[in-house]
């Protein structure tokens, strides 16, 4: 499906959104998620299947089983969902069970290797792709990244601005380094940016700042990670909010003039 994404901000008057948990854990859980946030009017519902964790005994995402749970969330409140794949087996197992968009993870995207793969097994497909940057601040490899997927295709792109790792920085989980995003947008000026404040900011108090600053960049959409109850998640805990949360952080996010 594809996203339209240009002057998202001035033709709805409000930022594209992606919401949905970190994880997906229950076909309860994402039903209560979708539930939740369909007054926010998500134009994404997003949902991690397959999660890339630092250690190995974190939880890893429930897997391909999880697939419908996500896919019959987004039915249930007539939205399209998205998840993230890092190999050639997610993307086939996510267009089978009708995932509607797919992202490729931050740490995916530092890998030319995995990414020339994802690209291939996509090659020859409508389907939109949404491109973390890389968890390094390189800005050439976030470029190669949609360059090889361009190349096999793909003309439904994305960019999802995440932060960027340093070791132990007081404020922020991932920095985020504006004149990244803002480079893509000047070298690759019709892909869209959205920023995912709660990666950025890894905290839910950070989350407001971090999307204010978006909307006064003039990105185009915000992913914010939201679950039924936050402080129980299985992955990011600490940077999810409940759907009343969002709401109330949308309602206080001041939108550009030239937009509204
Ligand atoms: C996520 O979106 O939950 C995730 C793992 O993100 P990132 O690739 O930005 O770390
Ligand atoms: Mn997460």
């Amino acid at each position: 499906m594809k996203l339209d994404l240009q002057n998202n901000l001035r033709k709805h008057k409000r930022p594209f959104l992606i919401a949905g948990p970190c994880s997906v854990e229950s076909e309860e859980q994402m039903m209560a998620v979708a539930k939740g946030i369909a007054e926010t009017k998500p134009a994404l519902i997003r949902g991690g299947i397959w999660k890339p964790r630092t250690r190995p005994d974190s939880f890893e995402g429930v897997g391909a089983i999880g697939l419908p749970w996500l896919v019959n969330a987004g039915k249930e409140i007539g939205v399209p969902v998205t998840t993230e794949v890092a190999n050639a087996k997610h993307v086939e197992a996510a267009l089978k069970a009708g995932v509607d968009v797919l992202w490729i993870g931050a740490r995916t995207t530092v890998n030319p290797f995995a990414v020339q793969e994802i690209a291939d097994a996509i090659q020859g497909t409508d389907i939109t792709v949404m491109v973390k940057n890389p968890i390094n601040p390189d800005l050439m490899l976030w470029i190669g990244a949609f360059e090889r997927l361009q190349k096999a295709g793909i003309q439904d792109l994305v960019a999802i601005h995440r932060g960027f790792s340093v070791y132990n920085h007081p404020r922020y989980r991932n920095v985020p380094n504006w004149e990244i995003p803002i480079g893509l947008t000047e070298e690759m000026p019709n892909i869209p940016v959205i920023c995912d404040p709660s990666h950025i900011s890894g905290r839910r108090d950070g989350l407001l700042n971090v999307a204010q600053k978006a909307m006064d960049l003039n990105f185009a959409g915000l992913m914010i990670e939201t679950h039924n109850n936050p402080d129980k998640a299985w992955s990011d805990a600490q940077q999810q909010i409940t759907p009343v949360q969002l709401k109330e952080l949308l309602n206080q996010l001041v939108l550009r003039k030239a937009d509204v």
